[in-house]
């Protein structure tokens, strides 16, 4: 999956096929053999480079797909073999490939984000007639109209940052806030609360050590699927913890 993945993250923002043709040398346009091509053992065993070309392969690729195992197994741990787990692996498969995107391209497409969301929302209407709709949201036992309050509270609250502050966040930030909030109810608030202060501490550092001007484009998307992994994890006791510290 996590090969897939990169697949997707490589090729969307291409217009490229998902299919066809099979993986090659983005320098050499040599095909990938298969022997080649095994998740993380390839990427060792030909230290980083092309067999043919001996071209540098991006550190990312194997990133990913250490990251993808990693999140799997731990997805697997909390909900177990589950409806929940595999809602959970297509929320998190589309973070990651989102997150990628976002980060190299600085773009969210529309292709992308607009078919995941249609995605969720005939899980949603699937769920709800097959009577099994406690299991979205995926964060703690919420009504499943939360999936219904979090899509548009989150992607309004991204529209009216939008409208306030102009060129501070994209169209595919509001999407996507609106597709997290179909798979993490409520929990979303926590979500964007990471995301604006974990996003807002690294602009400030790469405006420090001079890497980014204030008028650079910093993309958001990544903090968001940053703080929405985050919250499908730990959504709840960060929520207790709050709630505790405050009194409430
Ligand atoms: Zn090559």
């Amino acid at each position: 999956m996590g090969s897939f993945l990169n697949v997707c993250i490589y090729r969307i923002p291409r217009n490229e096929s998902l299919l066809f043709p099979q993986s090659h040398c983005p320098n050499c346009q040599n095909p990938i053999k298969i022997w080649d091509n095994i998740p993380l053992l390839s990427y060792l065993i030909l230290k980083g480079r092309c067999r043919v070309c001996k071209n540098k392969i991006s550190i990312i690729y194997p990133f990913t797909e250490l990251l993808t195992g990693i999140l799997y197994f731990a997805l697997f741990i909390k909900f177990g073999l589950s409806l929940r787990f595999f809602l959970s692996i297509f929320f998190v498969s589309s973070l990651i490939i989102i997150g990628f995107i976002d980060l190299k391209h600085k773009i969210i497409p529309n292709r992308l984000i607009i078919p995941l969301i249609i995605a969720s929302f005939i899980f949603l209407i699937l769920l709800f007639l097959g009577k099994k709709s406690g299991v979205l949201p995926l964060v703690g036992n919420q009504k499943p109209v939360y999936s219904i309050y979090g899509f548009l509270a989150a992607g309004g609250f991204l529209l009216i940052i939008a409208m306030i502050k102009e060129g501070g966040m994209g169209g595919g930030d509001i999407k996507l806030a609106g597709f997290m909030g179909i798979f993490l109810g409520f929990y979303v608030g926590i979500a964007l609360f990471i995301g604006f202060i974990v996003g807002g501490i690294t602009g400030i550092f790469l405006i420090i050590l001079n890497k980014k001007t204030r008028k650079d484009l910093i993309p958001f998307g990544p903090y968001l699927c940053f703080g929405s992994l985050i919250s499908i994890f730990w959504g709840q006791k960060i929520l207790e913890l709050y709630l505790r510290t405050t009194g409430l």
